[in-house]
């Protein structure tokens, strides 16, 4: 049976920058925790960082991640991603469900790095690890796919 990594948040954990969390609503994904396929993870708390704490995007041209603060938490993002990628080496996971747009978790949009709320094409430090060690990277707007793939 697959096993998935999913954020934290998805589940309703109050795990985001601002302590709240991305509550996912679709049966499947009781189905999967009920099923036990759930492994669960926020990068950014794994990582070390703090619940609240300051936002953080990835700057543009650095490549860093800086909040909006000015402070560079580039090593709690990679470190927590490190985690993200020794959990799934260690659970043999293959697939991940991801929060869409997140500095860590992000599959497809990542904010600009300017705190104006604009999004860019990119992915998030947590899934640019994963994917570079051939795991698939979702996000909620394609659970479906994800599922036709399980086994
Ligand atoms: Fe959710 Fe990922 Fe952000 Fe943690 S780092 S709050 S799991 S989107």
């Amino acid at each position: 049976m697959d096993k998935i990594l999913i954020s934290r948040c998805f589940l309703g954990e109050n795990v985001r920058y601002d302590a709240g969390n991305n509550l996912l609503t679709q049966p499947l994904i009781s189905q999967w925790k009920e099923e036990g396929r759930l492994i669960v993870i926020c990068p950014e708390v794994a990582g070390g960082l703090s619940i609240p704490r300051p936002p953080a995007e990835i700057n543009k041209r650095s490549k860093k991640i800086i909040t909006i603060d000015g402070d560079d938490v580039s090593d709690a993002f990679s470190y927590g991603a490190k985690k993200a990628l020794a959990l799934c080496e260690m659970h043999d996971i293959r697939f991940a469900l991801l929060k869409e747009s997140s500095p860590s978790c992000g599959s497809t949009m990542i904010y600009d790095g300017s705190f104006s709320s604009c999004k860019v094409s990119g992915e998030g430090v947590t899934t640019k690890l994963l994917r570079e060690h051939s795991i698939q990277v979702f996000s909620e707007d394609n659970v479906l796919q994800l599922a036709r793939l399980l086994n």
